[in-house]
């Protein structure tokens, strides 16, 4: 009538043996608790396992901004850095053409970083 080990309480009580999964949380008496963990799921009923989570974009926001630590990784951001990765690349781009065009041209000598380098130096 009784599970392997459990001599007390009603016949359907889970025993300390049986091999499922039990809820993950922690009652307010500090022990943990010990009803079965709804299917698929890491709590029971009791313990948030039925949940759905928020539902409302209100409520979505709401966790979100609990869950935000700095937010540097954040959708808008990572995008933000994606376009400004772009921008560079284009401007280096740009650059690369401006001196290939100056150097054809005879604008620049092929060692201008050099002496560019160089003045900079002495400058300081
Ligand atoms: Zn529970």
């Amino acid at each position: 009538m009784f599970g392997k080990g459990n001599t007390v309480g009603k016949a359907w009580r889970f025993g300390q043996f049986w091999q499922g999964k039990r809820c993950g949380a922690k009652t307010r008496a500090g022990h943990p608790c010990k009803k079965a963990a709804m299917k698929g799921r890491d709590r029971c009923r009791n313990h948030g396992g039925a949940s759905t989570g928020p539902r409302t974009s209100k409520g979505r926001a709401r966790i979100a901004a609990a869950q935000t630590t700095h937010g540097r990784l954040t959708k808008e951001k990572r995008a933000a850095a994606k376009r400004n990765a772009a921008v560079g690349r284009q401007i280096r781009a740009e650059l690369l053409e401006i001196e290939a065009w100056a150097l054809d041209r005879g604008h620049l000598d092929k060692d201008w970083r050099d002496k560019l380098n160089k003045a900079l130096v002495l400058e300081d």
